[in-house]
């Protein structure tokens, strides 16, 4: 190793999480470097660059509120920023605090090795240098580790392939162009619309059909925005108080006690005002199975009503509960398999076999592609943070602590491996919620916390193993209150073949933040504090 650098803290990733840290950390005057993977900021929207990528949280929303001064002097085009405008604002934020010179870009972390005997953090990248620091924070991201399933022969086809979440920057010209794309998720909800336009022939190959709420995206009125700038601050406080940590929120009507003239009223509300808002439509929607179901019946009907061919209207009609996988939003995506050159391939019951030197084989038939996209998500909330060789007391390596499911306390820290931070680690609402509200109230919890221990003169802080074990316990009994855990879905780790089955995020951002704070407020009750060495 050729040297070493020595700083308070690291920070893993430049995406909102890691950018806010830096503004934090540098305002409080700690020594700090960011290293990150890309060779620009965004994170997850520098690298989910596919064709319709944007947000489902509206941009009004979808932004920092730490500062006044940004949220009012930045003006958002759309109702859903689009992935360009989103990795616009994140460099405008980088730029606005002059953050940039504190990140290593292109740079990934190899290694994170804990020195007991220095209470330090041994980091190592892929530039073959050594940093020491006092606390590792990984802001990784939930979904920044790509899922390619490992098929059969997928070196051997000869046509281009892509996957949604690592787009080539320069963008894909799809025209004349005989496509197929596996998956049927957010990531291809979004971009199978766009395909279909550029491509002469497009080949949707569905394993579970999603459902999927309109977006009605839509230029910004700039009398709404002025509205909402105008209360600000009130309106984040009102979203943080929010259980989604968004602006919809259920009023206590029970799809369950209403009439049929009321569900259908509003649904069809909803469904026409459009977005993830849909599911605030009851409050029993993600507590009861019977409600649920009401809202799967307004789904297919409305699936029905657009998609002209019955037996492909049928296999788009999802057969679970609205909601617990992620509910998509989308512009035009049942409409586009109406068009002629889009078919549309069920693979549930006979999986993609292989992929030829041409294309890929399900059912003993084979498809011919010029390209393959893999819309076909990610690792989820630990894949990013396994992927580094990352080793704490007595050398456990994290991988081996979470062979059978992560465990943390609060998602923000895990016994054995002091003075590492998740910023929206499993067991934090994180992706149950807006992700800039949970990465706001992750970053200000943990900047905190290390402030803290520098004031205090503090060597190390460590989750201890009851409030963790108890912890784990309580995501997992909140959680089984809930529908969520009930199909297969990448919250449940079910996306990835091997990966074990446990409902990562936690179900509820106002009782999480309380709990919160008041583990801080009690001198970081459930970690264990020790004095420096
Ligand atoms: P995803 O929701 O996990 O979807 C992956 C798709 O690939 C699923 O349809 C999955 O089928 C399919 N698949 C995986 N392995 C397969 C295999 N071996 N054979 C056939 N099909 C296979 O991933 P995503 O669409 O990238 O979205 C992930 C999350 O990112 C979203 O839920 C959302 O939270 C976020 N996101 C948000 C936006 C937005 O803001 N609008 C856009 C994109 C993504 P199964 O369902 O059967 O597993």
């Amino acid at each position: 190793m050729s040297s070493q650098e020595s700083v308070d803290v690291v920070v893993v990733g430049a995406g909102f999480g890691g950018l806010y840290l830096a503004q934090k950390l540098k305002a409080e005057g700690i020594e700090f470097k960011v290293f990150e993977a890309g060779d620009g900021v965004g994170g997850t929207w520098y690298w989910n660059r596919y064709p319709g990528a944007r947000c489902d949280i509206e941009s009004m929303e979808y932004s920092y509120s730490f500062d006044d001064e940004l949220q009012q002097e930045w003006e958002w085009s759309e109702r859903y920023a689009g992935q360009a405008e989103i990795l616009k604002y994140a460099n405008h934020v980088a730029d606005r605090y002059n953050l940039k010179e504190h990140i290593q870009f292109s740079t990934r972390v190899n290694s994170a090795i804990y020195d007991e005997s220095t209470q330090t953090w041994v980091v190592t990248t892929s530039d073959n240098k050594v940093t020491r620091t006092q606390h590792c924070v990984m802001a990784t991201g939930c979904l920044s580790s790509t899922n390619t399933p490992d098929f059969e022969g997928i070196k051997d086809f000869k046509g281009d392939t892509y996957h949604t979440g690592q787009w080539p920057h320069e963008g894909v010209d799809f025209t004349g162009k005989n496509v197929g794309i596996i998956g049927t998720g957010s990531s291809a909800i979004q971009s199978i619309p766009i395909l279909a336009e550029q491509a002469s022939h497009l080949t949707v190959f569905q394993r579970t059909a999603n459902y999927s709420v309109p977006a009605h995206n839509h230029t910004l009125d700039p009398e709404y925005v002025t509205s909402i700038k105008d209360t600000y601050n009130a309106f984040r406080a009102q979203n943080r108080s929010n259980g989604f940590g968004a602006s919809f929120e259920p009023d206590g009507v029970n799809a369950i006690e209403s009439a049929k003239e009321v569900l259908d009223e509003r649904y069809s509300e909803a469904w026409d005002r459009g977005g993830l808002g849909f599911l605030a439509c009851f409050s029993d929607l993600m507590l009861d199975d019977e409600a649920n179901k009401s809202a799967r019946a307004f789904m297919h009907e409305k699936i029905n009503a657009v998609v002209n061919d019955p037996a492909k209207a049928k296999l788009l009609s999802p057969n679970q509960t609205v909601g617990c996988k992620r509910l998509c939003a989308d512009t035009g995506y049942f409409e586009t398999y109406n068009l002629d050159h889009v078919d549309l391939v069920d693979v549930s019951e006979h999986p993609i076999e292989k992929l030829t030197e041409s294309g890929l084989i399900t059912d003993g038939k084979e498809y011919e592609f010029d390209a393959i996209v893999f819309a076909t998500g990610f690792d989820a909330m630990t894949g990013a943070l396994l992927s580094m060789d990352i080793r704490g007391k007595g050398g456990l390596t994290l991988a081996e602590k979470w062979a059978e499911g992560p465990k943390t306390f609060l998602g923000l820290g895990t016994s054995g491996f002091p003075n590492l931070f998740t910023v929206s680690g499993p067991g934090s609402p994180s992706v149950l919620t807006n992700m800039m509200v949970s990465i706001e109230q992750h970053v200000e919890w943990i900047t905190e916390c290390i402030t803290y221990m520098r004031d205090k003169n503090l060597g190390a802080i460590e989750a201890t193993p009851v409030a963790e074990e108890n912890w784990v316990g309580h995501v997992n009994e909140v959680a089984d209150q809930t529908l969520y855990p009930g199909c297969n879905s990448w919250y449940l780790g079910a996306n990835v073949p091997g990966k074990p089955r446990v409902f990562m995020p936690y179900f509820g951002f106002p009782p999480y933040v309380e709990k919160c704070n008041e583990v801080a407020a009690n001198g970081y009750e459930g970690f264990a504090l020790s004095n420096q060495r």
